[in-house]
């Protein structure tokens, strides 16, 4: 059968649902089309006995308290979502085990945050004030590039915002030591850099910034009824604004017309036809969706060039007594045997973080329950090497067991006798998902060539496909919840604005 609508959006992820969501507040004709039963992507929970488990979220950045949000809890405002957050009032902890390790807690507020670094690291004051005025260059200068829509005056930049560019082209680590804090503080400093999955000393330092001062000022933002929360939350401000949203329905092919647009979409037994389409889906999928000769050379050799981000081993764990009770107080904690990232990245068990919910929200678990999620980031094949079909039951018990026993060795608890249930996904759970190559979470890895420098500055240059705009956790500003959600308000502007030659500011 054939469906006509304004825009068909494709993917109901983050991305997907920001973008129906503004699209249809502004009025338009909109499908979302989901190959699950439900929304979210991995933003969602799933079931095991009386444990509902959040799947992906350890917290987002950006969200900010009621009296004073940030961009993500104005943005779930704004699109008409009741949605609440928790902030939690620390940061993380990071465990270092090995030779001059350390066990630190880091607070959220830039005052509470200072204070923590220099509670373990008092010579850091200087470099602490250093990092507050480039924190706060860096707020301005992507202030002022949002103001000029991304084409920003380049003497302004260099004559107002010199300090920001300079960041913008060095390594975190390169950036951390020139501003002068010891190698201790800066290996706490760089705990988070396993959320971008690129090591210190090759990740760029803007980038980090650009996160870590959503999470200093915003605090780590936790939604009450975990991700899935959020994703219905935005699933029902699409139904409420006349949307139509079609689950078990998978996008087989995209179509396009003689002058190479795109026009509409396939699934197993419809066609469906729109002015404009919004892909959430990865890229590279979207390619091998649209037949020959409609993409052009030059961005399948880009793409083919760029590497996919990493991916995750997750344990998910119910366990049959409260967080209290098991001696768990953290929210958030870092585990390490080595305090430098690129030794994280490139040894076995080199990191991992475990997160437990109920210290955030309490009745996120049945009474006198709790759950814990550890995440251990994949960075290469080596960690799957040698697992096969036959193994691979063997292979994640055995995970499970080395981490949940390294746990307890480090925090001193002892989770093995309480737990009732246990689910363990791999990057094979994440691929099978939602189909991202390798299982990827972190669509295409940024960094080097492709950094998010590299990547802002040629935004409009690539992927130039007529009708078709992406949005999601693969796109120039990296992933993560807060980027996946704003890129598909961007691209649902950007479609508004070409539907009705109005743009946000000028309905206003
Ligand atoms: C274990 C884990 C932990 C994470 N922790 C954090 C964190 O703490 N903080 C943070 O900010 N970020 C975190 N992330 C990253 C964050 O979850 C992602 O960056 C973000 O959710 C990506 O959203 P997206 O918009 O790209 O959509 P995706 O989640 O990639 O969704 C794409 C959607 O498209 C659908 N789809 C795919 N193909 C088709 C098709 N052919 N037809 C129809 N539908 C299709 C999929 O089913 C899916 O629903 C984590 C990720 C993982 C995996």
């Amino acid at each position: 059968m054939r469906y006509d609508y304004d825009v068909i959006v494709v993917g109901a992820g983050n991305g997907g649902l920001a973008a129906a969501s503004k699209l249809t507040a502004a009025g338009l004709r909109v499908v979302l089309l989901e190959k699950h039963n439900l929304p979210g992507g991995v933003a969602s929970s799933f079931v095991r006995g009386r444990f509902e488990f959040e799947a992906s979220l350890h917290e987002l950045c950006d969200v900010g308290t009621k009296e004073e949000p940030l961009s993500v809890r104005r943005l779930f405002t704004d699109l008409g979502s009741k949605e609440d957050f928790i902030n939690e009032k620390n940061l993380f902890r990071t465990i270092v085990t090995g030779e001059n390790g350390y066990d630190v807690t880091l607070a959220a507020g830039w005052d509470n945050f200072r204070q923590s670094l220099l509670k373990v690291c008092p010579e850091s004051e200087k470099s602490l004030d250093r990092l507050g005025a480039l924190l706060d260059k860096t707020t301005e200068a992507l202030a002022y590039n949002d103001r000029k829509k991304g084409r920003p005056n380049k003497l302004v930049m260099l004559l107002k915002y010199g300090k920001f560019l300079i960041s913008a082209s060095h390594s975190l680590d390169d950036v951390l030591r020139s501003l002068g804090f010891s190698y201790r503080a800066r290996m706490i400093l760089e705990t988070y850099w396993s959320y971008l999955g690129v090591p210190a000393d090759e990740l760029n330092a803007f980038h980090y910034f650009e996160m870590v001062r959503g999470y200093i000022n915003g605090g780590a933002g936790i939604p009450l009824h975990k991700s899935y929360g959020l994703s219905l939350s935005l699933a029902e401000t699409i139904i409420k604004n006349g949307g139509d949203i079609r689950y078990n329905t998978e996008v087989t092919r995209f179509i396009y017309d003689e002058n190479k647009r795109v026009t509409g979409v396939c699934t197993k037994d419809d066609e469906y036809y729109a002015k404009e389409v919004i892909s959430n889906v990865i890229p590279h999928n979207v390619f091998g969706m649209s037949g020959k000769g409609n993409v052009a050379e030059k961005d399948k050799k880009l793409l083919n060039a760029r590497r996919f981000g990493l991916s995750f081993i997750c344990i998910y764990l119910g366990l049959d007594k409260s967080a209290d009770a098991l001696g768990i107080k953290d929210y958030s904690v870092f585990i390490a045997q080595n305090a430098s990232s690129r030794r994280q990245a490139e040894t076995e068990m080199g990191m991992y973080v475990v997160n437990c919910i109920n210290v955030a929200v309490p009745e996120a678990t049945p009474e006198g329950t709790c759950s814990l999620f550890f995440t251990i980031p994949v960075f290469t094949n080596k960690t799957m090497k040698g697992v096969t079909a036959d193994n691979y039951k063997k292979f994640k018990s055995d995970t499970a067991a080395a981490y949940i026993e390294n746990y307890e060795k480090v925090l001193g608890v002892n989770i093995r006798e309480h737990i009732e249930e246990i689910s363990v996904a791999t990057p094979v759970t994440f691929a099978n998902y939602f189909g991202a190559p390798n299982g990827t979470a972190y669509g295409y890895e940024l960094s080097g060539w492709d950094g998010v420098m590299a990547r802002i500055l040629s935004t409009g240059n690539e992927l130039n496909i007529k009708g078709l705009t992406f949005c999601g956790g693969h796109g120039a500003k990296g992933d993560g919840y807060g980027v996946s959600y704003v890129t598909g308000i961007e691209a649902a502007e950007a479609v508004i604005s070409r539907l009705t030659g109005k743009n946000d500011e000028e309905k206003q």
